[in-house]
């Protein structure tokens, strides 16, 4: 794994995620630790079922943590949102103003400019 240093936020998210699965590591030990004493022991049924339980929840969410954290992430993914933002703001926009902008006379037909309230050649308002 080469080191990162232009993907930094995602890197510290991966990182952050490691606590996460810990926890939920130990959960899943507790679990299986509870379910396998209490059923050896002759607890009630609902026990060793809380424990079964209990695992199955803290494996999901260790599993979730996981994919969260190794998920294919765009490398660019943080650059890309702005760089998104860019395209619909600028091109489009600087493409047809140019033709937004001027509007046909409606008494002679000559394209006047949206900033201009007089035709230059009838001299009517636009
Ligand atoms: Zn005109």
């Amino acid at each position: 794994m080469k080191p990162a240093t232009s993907d930094g936020n995602s890197l510290l998210a991966r990182v952050a995620i490691i606590p996460f699965l810990v926890v939920t590591l130990l959960f899943i030990l507790f679990g299986l630790f509870f379910a396998g004493t209490s059923s050896r022991m002759g607890a009630p049924w609902i026990f060793p079922v809380f424990g079964v339980g209990f695992t199955v929840v803290a494996l999901s969410m260790f599993l979730v943590g996981l994919l969260g954290m190794f998920a294919p992430r765009n490398p660019s993914g943080s650059a890309e949102l702005p760089q998104d933002a860019d395209d619909v703001l600028n091109p489009p926009e600087s493409a047809y103003r140019s033709r937004q902008e001027t509007r046909a006379c409606t008494y002679c037909g000559t394209r006047v400019e949206e900033s201009i309230h007089r035709c230059p050649n009838c001299g009517a308002g636009v």
